[in-house]
């Protein structure tokens, strides 16, 4: 390690000894040699200072005295790699940097080596300034080495680790399943890959370890969990991948409580890798009464808001539409948003026409003024004070005790349509209004899904999960009778309005397995051809289990503070499902499609 500068080498003779991040006051005095990108470089003449960057952190260099050494500092760019080695000393007061780890030091250089040299990147990795995320995309490597990027990765990682520390001390095992699968059901269009050496047949990549996990619990496995990457070539929606990671995981001899105890012990261990703590167990809420309180089925808890059935008041009230609805057997529900008492009536009037915008066939406001004597419905404004009357108005007021500065929205139609209005407003408007406790982790689960949905397209009943959940033991015999009305042992692990999880209880016997794809108008040749094996599997024994699939982009983003999961993956897709950087998908030569067997008809 001579102490003539030189000016360019391939081969690094320097030995990285410390990173950009480790300097401290208590190492003044002592040699160090750092390697990393040129941050930023500034140049006083006799004097050139150089921050130096790598994953750890920014440590500042600076070049005195010896002239070929300020003359190749000068030459230093942004993004040059390079090695440094020289004394570290303390910095002059007035560099003295309290914001980074690294800011009372400084490394007196005595030999600087470039490793290599950099073009000038199309946009400035030392600063956050908004890049246009097609650019980021493409130029992904430099987009990494921004501060945001790092920081999420990094932050990925310790999820990561904390998930698979957390699931082997509950005593699962880490399996892997395969990539090149046989198509499994989770409602989407599958990634296809043609066999070579089988004309015209096709592996499909995994939407889902499912069938897999499962059949891992037939073989005596126990516990599985797998960080697995899924695939689903669904329609462009703007925060999906058609590749996305999921904490999968399967348990044998389980009850949702089971589920729920490992899940909950999971997600505490992943937030204190985010230095957060939450509480557990998380709350329950049925799916029939999310739906009817928050109009969703991942409703946000961060801010109370129910909504409130109101049918009462206007079963035999004059204001018609809101009675025949009730005489039809719907419903009337109302929603208390605080705050706004005090939007003007325009303002009010405008919240209708969004609702119509949205779909709706109307929405009602009501406030009332400020206390005093007169009683409930003193001062009421509406949308409907005429057709409905102030008498009506003050009931409903009684109804959902309001305020004075609060706003009273009403609506009317099936309870779906009733709740999912106003949940759409109370989001909106909660929003608006500030009313969401941004710092707080709101964690649920939504139990007692509906075992099947009613597809207009397809004209036959679908697993609102998958066909392989279990109904609920008292909902057995609908399944003869009214399948509407059939629950599943389903659930989802809802974070803030956002689904983060979802799984259920299996069946594990193979009659019942049957029936289920019977009543799924899956036939009975169709059944044997996708999955023969696993009903004939279903026959040797098989424990009753459950499981559950986590979704690590959206947790990690959610615990990033990041709207978007592309923030959060190292090399994600477009929502036109595009890599901008590879280019992928692309085209393929002649010779690899014939080898395939394909031929492309554009
Ligand atoms: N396979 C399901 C999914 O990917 C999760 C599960 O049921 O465990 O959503």
């Amino acid at each position: 390690m001579g102490d003539i500068a030189t000016t360019e080498s391939t081969v690094p003779e320097l030995i990285r000894t410390h990173t950009c991040g480790a300097l401290r006051a208590t190492d003044m005095g002592t040699e160090a040699t750092l390697m990393g990108w040129v941050h930023r470089v500034r140049d006083l003449g006799s004097l050139i200072f150089v921050d130096i960057r790598d994953r750890y952190g920014v440590t500042q260099v600076v070049a005195r005295d010896d002239e070929t050494l300020l003359a190749l500092a000068k030459r230093l760019r942004p993004e040059f790699v390079v090695a440094v080695s020289g004394t570290i000393e303390r910095r002059s007061e007035d560099t003295l940097n309290p914001k980074i780890a690294t800011g009372e030091v400084e490394v007196a250089v005595r030999e600087i080596d470039v490793l290599s040299e950099a073009r000038r990147p199309p946009f400035q990795i030392s600063e956050e300034t908004p890049v246009s995320e097609d650019i980021r995309l493409k130029y992904r490597y430099l987009d990494l080495r921004r501060e945001r990027m790092q920081r999420n990765l990094q932050l990925r990682h310790r999820v990561l680790m904390a998930a698979r520390r957390s699931l082997d001390e509950q005593g699962f095992l880490d399996i892997e399943t395969p990539v090149l699968a046989k198509s499994t059901p989770e409602g989407a269009r599958d990634y296809l890959v043609p066999s070579r050496v089988h004309p015209g047949e096709f592996f499909a990549l995994p939407q889902s370890p499912q069938i897999f996990k499962q059949i891992l619990m037939l073989g005596g496995m126990d516990r599985y969990f797998q960080v697995a990457r899924c695939f689903r070539d669904e329609d462009l929606r703007a925060d999906r991948q058609p590749e996305f990671t999921q904490i999968d995981l399967e348990v044998s001899f389980a009850t949702p409580d089971v589920v729920f105890g490992v899940v909950e012990q999971l997600m505490q261990t992943i937030f204190e890798a985010n230095d957060e703590s939450i509480e557990i167990p998380f709350p329950r809420l049925p799916y029939a009464e999310a739906i009817a309180k928050y109009g969703s089925d991942k409703p946000d808890l961060r801010m109370a808001m129910e909504i409130a059935d109101v049918s009462g008041v206007f079963a035999d009230s004059d204001f018609q539409v809101f009675h025949d609805a009730v005489a039809g057997g719907g419903v009337v529900r109302a929603l208390v948003v605080p705050g706004a008492g005090r939007y003007s009536r325009s303002q009010a009037d405008k919240l209708v026409d969004e609702a119509i915008e949205l779909g709706a066939q109307g929405l009602v406001w009501a406030r009332y003024g400020s206390d005093g004597p007169g009683g409930p419905g003193r001062d009421v404004q509406s949308s409907i004070l005429k057709a409905a009357g102030a008498e009506t108005l003050g009931r409903l007021l009684e109804a959902v005790s309001a305020g004075a500065d609060d706003l009273v929205l009403v609506a009317a139609g099936s309870s779906a349509e009733a709740s999912g209005l106003l949940g759409q407003f109370r989001l909106r408007l909660a929003q608006r209004e500030g009313l969401i406790d941004e710092g707080r982790r709101a964690l649920t689960w939504v139990v007692d899904f509906p075992m099947f949905e009613w597809s207009e397209t397809e004209g036959r009943h679908t697993s609102m999960h998958h066909p392989f959940t279990a109904p609920r033991d008292e909902d057995r015999d609908r399944l003869d009778t009214d399948l509407g009305a059939v629950l599943a042992k389903a659930y989802d692990l809802v974070l803030n309005g956002s689904e983060i999880g979802g799984g259920s209880i299996r069946i594990h016997d193979q009659p019942l397995q049957r029936r289920i794809f019977e009543l799924l108008k899956i036939t009975d040749e169709d059944a044997r051809s996708r999955f023969g094996f696993f009903l004939e599997a279903l026959e040797f024994g098989t424990p009753p289990h459950g499981g559950i699939a986590l979704g690590v982009d959206r947790i990690v983003a959610l615990l990033a503070g990041e709207a978007s999961i592309r923030d959060v993956i190292a090399f994600p897709k477009t929502a036109t499902a595009v890599d901008l950087m590879t280019g992928a998908p692309s085209t393929v030569s002649p010779n690899q499609l014939r080898d395939l067997h394909l031929r492309t008809d554009s």
